[in-house]
């Protein structure tokens, strides 16, 4: 038997075989990989892991490829930062910053869920390669797709950072502007999609891309000492992040890597579109589509295709979820740099600033082991914070000048 069972119907439990296919055809509800848990089980355990690669195909046993031949075979495994400075200055014990800044190649946590669809895309036979984005995806299947020999199509909304469009454009895929935002785009390369044999790595393999992402759950549990932590924040954009923490963490715990998992999920979107965290202060189980407009253009999609499914989970953990304004993404932006030394791109910010909201609120406490994740880098988002860090300290190339401007000591400390 192999690792992976099927596909199976997240609404009404029909089961498929493991292809290219993301809707149910009798209820049209999304398809997610079901594992042969009893197999793996024998398998798996802390010491075969720790003795695997130092990426996130440490966890393959667990992810729904044939392998051993994959693609992106250095993402993951990125730093868990104990953030002692951050964590003083809220007031809590235990704060670690899990860092995606620097995942490879592309710097996002995106290269998680890209590896995993091309790798499986390559296992299914395709040879092009597209995806609908905010940014960082297209990035990431363009930077994959050449490093695989992949033909390559990559759709991005109108409006995108000048480092994300560079970003794409520098490993030649066929790079689509779509005049619109996301939601134009992704209903766009749903119809296209279902013309053309191409692997839609967030439409038809969607199912497999999805599941990169709890590779962050495995290294959180992995790098906290073969534990669950009490809370998490993430970012959410489609909510899909979030749904598959949980069940990384769960599933930790069903083959016997962990004993127990009692972490709360903590969602975090900004007010310029939070359709997600909106629906769950109201207390409702659905969401209300938005039409976007803030600086986390990353996580800027107003029709969240796992919105629901956030929601559900959310609740089932006992989380929380919250929302902040664009000068609260700066401020959070600015805060993790100034006391951790880590640049992150405005998500960045929107999970920082989350997080101060719900030590604030009282939601997560003192003593409580927390995550924050940390998903992109600040250097692709330059343009949100450009206004906010002022302008370096011009000096003529003399000593004078410099002791002019600077009233330093000598021989040691300040004057
Ligand atoms: C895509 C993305 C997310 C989360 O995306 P989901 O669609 O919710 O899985 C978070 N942060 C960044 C930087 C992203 O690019």
């Amino acid at each position: 038997m192999a690792k992976i069972r099927s596909l199976v119907c997240r609404e009404c439990g029909s089961e498929y075989p493991a292809k290219a296919i993301h809707v149910c055809e009798l209820c049209f509800g999304p398809l997610e990989v079901k594992y042969n848990y009893d197999e793996i089980k024998q398998t798996i355990s802390r010491r075969s892991i720790e003795a695997g690669p130092k990426s996130m195909w440490r966890y393959m046993d667990l992810l729904p490829v044939e392998g051993p031949q994959v693609v992106g075979p250095h993402a993951g495994l990125t730093p868990m930062v104990r953030a002692k400075n951050l964590g003083a200055y809220l007031g809590l014990d235990e704060l670690y910053i899990k860092n995606d800044t620097v995942n490879h190649p592309t710097l996002s946590f995106k290269d998680r869920v890209v590896a995993v669809a091309l790798t499986r895309a390559r296992e299914l036979g395709f040879e092009t390669v597209a995806c609908a984005s905010t940014g960082n995806l297209a990035n990431s299947v363009a930077a994959h797709a050449a490093a695989s020999s992949m033909q390559c199509y990559v759709f991005i909304p109108g409006d995108l950072e000048a480092a994300k469009v560079l970003g794409n454009l520098i490993y030649r895929p066929n790079v689509v502007e779509v005049e619109g935002n996301y939601d134009d785009v992704n209903r766009l390369c749903s119809e296209i999609a279902g013309e053309h044999g191409w692997a839609f790595v967030n439409i038809n393999i969607r199912p497999y891309y999805a599941e990169g992402s709890k590779t962050l759950a495995y290294e959180t549990v992995e790098q906290l000492g073969w534990r669950a932590p009490d809370q998490v924040v993430i970012p959410m954009a489609s909510g899909s992040l979030l749904t598959k923490i949980w069940k990384g963490l769960n599933e930790m715990k069903h083959v016997g890597l962990i004993d127990s998992v009692a972490t709360k999920i903590n969602g975090a979107q900004a007010e310029g579109c939070s359709p997600i965290s909106t629906a769950f202060k109201a207390g409702r189980d659905f969401f209300k589509p938005v039409k976007p407009k803030t600086i986390a253009k990353s996580l800027a999609i107003g029709n969240p295709a796992d919105g629901y499914y956030a929601l559900k989970t959310t609740a089932e953990s006992g989380g929380a979820m919250d929302m902040v304004s664009d000068e609260e993404i700066v401020d959070g932006i600015k805060l993790l740099a100034q006391t951790e030394g880590i640049f992150a791109e405005t998500a960045g910010g929107v999970t920082i600033g989350v997080l101060r909201k719900l030590v604030k609120q009282g939601v997560i406490k003192k003593h409580e082991v927390t995550v924050a994740y940390i998903t992109g880098n600040g250097l692709k988002t330059q343009e949100a914070v450009l206004e906010a860090v002022g302008r370096p300290t011009r000096i003529h190339p003399s000593l004078v000048s410099f002791e002019k401007t600077f009233k330093v000591g000598k021989h040691g400390g300040d004057a």
